[in-house]
């Protein structure tokens, strides 16, 4: 009796399991023709500058234009390319797409300007990673250090040897790092010295809360002095209101990127603003008596 029951468990699993499988199935189908076809594309999110009041940089946020459904959040794509391992050659996409188009932004610009990629954990585990961005940087004639990638402490814990030498050939590449999300991971304050990083930026989750939650207020504020001491850059993200931004400029965090000043934009639209000298405003300084 109870082996048949155990059989049925079974049986139902697995027939649970092989739907899941195969609607997983469809979906990487559909996503290689997707890459054949270009329904992909980059948007791009700007990085402000506090001070100056200036994009300093972008970073590059995957968007698929699925002719039927619409656009669909990397949210839900990214973690089946990952799982199926077409984030590689997806990747190698974004990354030469994003490096063309620092191409084109320094072109007009003619001053220093990064675009971040983000990476993921299994692009940066493949064997071709190295030769992949040394290619990219030599075939797109940018600066090396006009591209930046987004890592996550999380993608480091499997082989942190290994992360390190790979982290350390890119650095030596002219490339640099950002650790995202930062706060989240297994963050052990340790790595920080060991890894040879540039920026961190602080998790959003910290951000949205301030002025909601003092504890919130004092982890940001904790990070921002920690990275000025260590050296690093800083960048606070997911700012949707005049009071996070001022907090954060109060606190002497250099870079905000976040809602307040822009969505990721398409192409054209990150151009237009680039190009525009009113294109970023800067909070009203009065708006700041409604943070404590
Ligand atoms: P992430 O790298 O931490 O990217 C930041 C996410 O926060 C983006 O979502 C961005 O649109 C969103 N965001 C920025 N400012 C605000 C704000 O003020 N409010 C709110 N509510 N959200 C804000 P997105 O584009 O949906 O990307 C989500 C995640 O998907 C990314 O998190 C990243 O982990 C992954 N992803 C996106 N593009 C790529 C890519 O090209 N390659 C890889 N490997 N992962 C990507
Ligand atoms: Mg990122
Ligand atoms: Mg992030
Ligand atoms: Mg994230």
């Amino acid at each position: 009796q109870a082996k048949q029951q155990g059989v049925n468990n079974y049986r139902f699993y697995s027939e649970e399991m092989s739907n899941i499988s195969n609607k997983r199935l469809a979906l990487e189908q559909e996503m290689h023709t997707a890459l054949e076809q270009r329904d992909f594309v980059l948007y791009y999110q700007p990085k402000v500058n506090l001070q100056r009041g200036v994009v300093s940089g972008v970073e590059s946020l995957i968007r698929w234009q699925h002719k039927q459904k619409g656009m669909i959040s990397p949210v839900e794509f990214i973690p089946v390319a990952e799982e199926t391992g077409l984030i590689v050659p997806m990747g190698l996409w974004i990354l030469e797409t994003a490096c063309a188009e620092a191409k084109r932004i320094t072109d007009y610009l003619g001053q220093p300007f990064t675009v971040a990629v983000n990476l993921s954990a299994r692009q940066f585990q493949s064997r071709n990673l190295l030769e992949s961005i040394s290619e990219t940087l030599n075939n797109s004639a940018i600066d090396p250090s006009m591209l930046e990638f987004e890592i996550t402490e999380s993608m480091m814990m499997g082989n942190v040897e290994k992360s390190i030498e790979t982290l350390v050939a890119i650095r030596n590449m002219g490339v640099t790092l950002a650790i995202d999300d930062f706060g989240t991971g297994y963050s052990s304050l340790s790595y920080l010295k060991r890894f040879p990083i540039n920026t961190l930026k602080i998790d959003q989750s910290f951000i949205r809360d301030l002025g909601v939650d003092s504890d919130d207020a004092a982890i940001v504020s904790a990070i921002i002095s920690m990275a000025q001491d260590l050296n690093l850059h800083v960048v606070a993200e997911g700012a949707e209101k005049a009071e996070q931004v001022l907090f954060l400029k109060e606190r002497g965090c250099e870079t905000v990127q976040g809602y307040y000043f822009s969505r990721p934009l398409p192409q054209t639209d990150l151009e237009r603003l680039l190009k525009d000298p009113n294109g970023i405003k800067m909070p009203p300084t009065v708006e700041m008596g409604k943070l404590v």
